[in-house]
């Protein structure tokens, strides 16, 4: 047998707090909606309301210090609050009373909501705490204070009185607002509009708001979908809960109308950002797709005429060659350098379209060593003809892919752009910081001053003239690897004469931190 002193069980004090919340709720919000609406009422009646309003939020303060959200709550305890009710539920009734004669007709309905809530937490003070909630729509029409960007809005809440007093607030402010008695309809609303923003109820029989949050954030289709979740104070872990689970933001009940505004707004704005984002990812998409097409439309297309330029141009160079005079000769020989040129172009533009559109999953661990004897054996005509010495420090393997390209344009490059009369010295590094390893091609050719450390990353950007060949594709490409992977590159001047390319790519998976 439990003892006068003995702590009540926390649902049985959770549940009673609720019922107490609800009818406090619902005469703070109506009687401010009352004095901000009824521009028809007299002054007396808006001292009247202003005091019920008062009397409410003193009662919730009671409520609060009386039954705390944590720490034991007896008997006592309950029977204190009772007492200490009775006065400011008692002060209520009165001003109700009072006021029926100063607010207009249409204004009634809304008081006697007022006073059908105040009947229950009179009912509590008086020894009774079966409750019930005022539960028939309003007839009134609401005035509107339009915002700056209404939104289309849907309030999810098992309780009609709430749905009712949330949905006026916000059609004033301007908002359309659709209403969802439950979970259930309100996903199947969600699956059918074009909602902006949800407003859900945390605590809803049956299907309860962290999983309706859940069944929303579950659907690619609503991802851009702001959620902003309803809560009494002593939910306040859940709702944690539910901004881990991508719930944009909270509001407490009872609702104050400016931060309401103010939230709203924020997470409309969000909302909106949201939707611009995506259309600007699927636009680079949509200009990714045509350069793709553009790339095999010159593949095919393109590659065609000019090899028959160039095979027409060594046909007639071989057949003519004795009966030619010199300008002839040469005249021909620029018309077959310039379709290989060409080619070598169309080559270029075609790997430079197809890389960098990595999808996450062809990411893998690479092993930078392997990547290094590859590369090796692929420049080794120019290593040989050059007498150029590529060494390395232990490369370790980074999470990534076109690793090889990569390396091989910055290593061709370094041995490329050789000084006149050098060896070329070419050494590749790797330091770790954090989850990134920072990759460095060191060399001692001709060096490129910091004014052009930018541009020549850029397509086609070439500080050269045709003494040394290339397309200026080279370094465009290995930005586009190294940026679509999350990475960085860029290039320093090494003091000593030559430069310095660094690229930064994630460590491998396996080898992170916990
Ligand atoms: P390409 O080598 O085909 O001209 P890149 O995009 O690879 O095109 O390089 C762009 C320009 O950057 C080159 O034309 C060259 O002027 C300069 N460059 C690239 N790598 C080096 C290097 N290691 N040393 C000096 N200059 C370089």
């Amino acid at each position: 047998m439990s003892t006068p002193s003995a702590p009540i069980p926390v649902e049985t004090v959770a549940a009673l707090r609720h019922q107490l919340r609800t009818p406090l709720n619902h005469i703070v919000g109506y009687a401010e909606m009352l004095l901000e609406e009824g521009s028809e009422l007299d002054a007396a009646a808006r001292t009247e309301l202003s005091g019920i309003r008062a009397s409410a939020r003193e009662i919730v303060s009671l409520l609060n210090s009386i039954l705390p959200a944590s720490g034991p709550v007896r008997d006592v305890d309950v029977e204190q609050l009772r007492t200490a009710l009775s006065d400011p539920v008692a002060s209520i009734v009165r001003s109700i009373g009072n006021v029926a004669q100063g607010v207009p007709s249409a204004s009634l309905l809304d008081l006697l909501r007022i006073n059908v809530a105040a009947g229950e937490l009179l009912a509590f003070a008086e020894g009774t705490t079966t409750l019930q909630h005022p539960a028939s729509r309003p007839s009134r029409p609401a005035g509107r204070r339009p915002v700056a960007a209404p939104g289309y809005l849907l309030v999810v809440d098992d309780n009609e009185a709430n749905r009712d007093m949330l949905c006026r607030q916000l059609e004033r402010q301007g908002h359309t607002v659709d209403l969802a008695e439950d979970g259930p309809d309100a996903l199947r609303q969600i699956a059918d509009r074009p909602f902006d923003l949800v407003l859900l109820d945390m605590l809803m029989p049956g299907m309860d708001g962290i999983a309706v949050l859940e069944a929303i954030k579950s659907n690619a289709k609503h991802q851009n979908l702001g959620v902003l979740m309803i809560s009494a104070l002593d939910e306040l872990s859940q709702v944690a809960d539910c901004l881990q689970a991508g719930a944009d933001d909270y509001l407490m009940k009872p609702f104050e109308p400016v931060l309401l505004q103010a939230r709203i707004t924020a997470s409309l704005e969000r909302k909106r950002l949201r939707d611009r984002e995506q259309e600007r990812s699927r636009e680079l998409e949509r200009a990714n797709e045509e350069l793709q097409q553009f790339a095999h439309i010159a593949s095919h297309d393109l590659q065609e005429p000019l090899r028959t330029m160039g095979v027409y141009a060594q046909l007639l160079t071989r057949r003519w060659q004795d009966r030619m005079d010199a300008d002839s000769e040469q005249f021909l020989n620029f018309i077959v350098d310039a379709a290989r040129r060409m080619q070598a172009l169309v080559d270029d533009v075609l790997a430079f379209s197809n890389v960098g559109r990595v999808a996450k999953t062809l990411r893998e661990p690479v092993n930078l060593e392997e990547v290094m004897r590859q590369v090796c054996a692929n420049l080794q005509l120019a290593i040989a003809e050059t007498g150029a010495s590529v060494t390395h420090d232990a490369l370790p393997v980074v999470h990534g892919t076109e690793m090889t390209p990569l390396l091989q344009n910055l290593i061709g490059n370094a041995i490329k752009y050789r000084k006149p009369g050098t060896q070329p010295q070419v050494h590749v590094s790797a330091v770790r910081q954090d989850e990134m390893w920072t990759i460095s091609v060191m060399d001692n050719g001709i060096g490129i001053g910091p004014e052009h450390a930018e541009e020549v990353f850029a397509p086609f950007k070439r500080l050269h003239g045709r003494e040394i060949p290339g397309t200026g594709i080279g370094l465009a490409l290995c930005r586009r690897i190294v940026e679509g992977q999350g990475g960085r590159i860029w290039v320093e001047p090494r003091p000593e004469g030559g430069s310095i390319f660094r690229f930064t790519m994630p460590v491998e998976i396996a080898a992170r931190q916990a």
